[in-house]
């Protein structure tokens, strides 16, 4: 990922490769992935992920749902 970029949040900080605690709400299900990769800002914490990254935690977020499960709480599986 293009580690250059400017923060869009902050428009300071310039985010850099990290791991992030990931929060997704589908209908009345919580799920939180720990441990997702993503590029961090160091100025104000705000974090990105990747399009694979993204498609893979929406997935396992079906899946919660599917399960009626009420909140989650996974690690993220590469
Ligand atoms: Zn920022």
């Amino acid at each position: 990922m293009e580690t250059n970029m400017t923060c869009v949040l902050c428009k300071t900080g310039h985010p850099e490769p990290g791991s992030a605690t990931v929060t997704l709400e589908r209908n009345s299900t919580v799920v939180v992935f720990k441990d997702v990769p993503a590029d961090v800002c160091p100025n104000c914490g705000e974090y990105y992920l990747s399009a694979i990254v993204t498609e893979r935690i929406c997935k396992q977020a079906e899946e919660a749902v599917k399960r009626n499960a009420e909140v989650e709480v996974l690690r993220y599986a590469a």
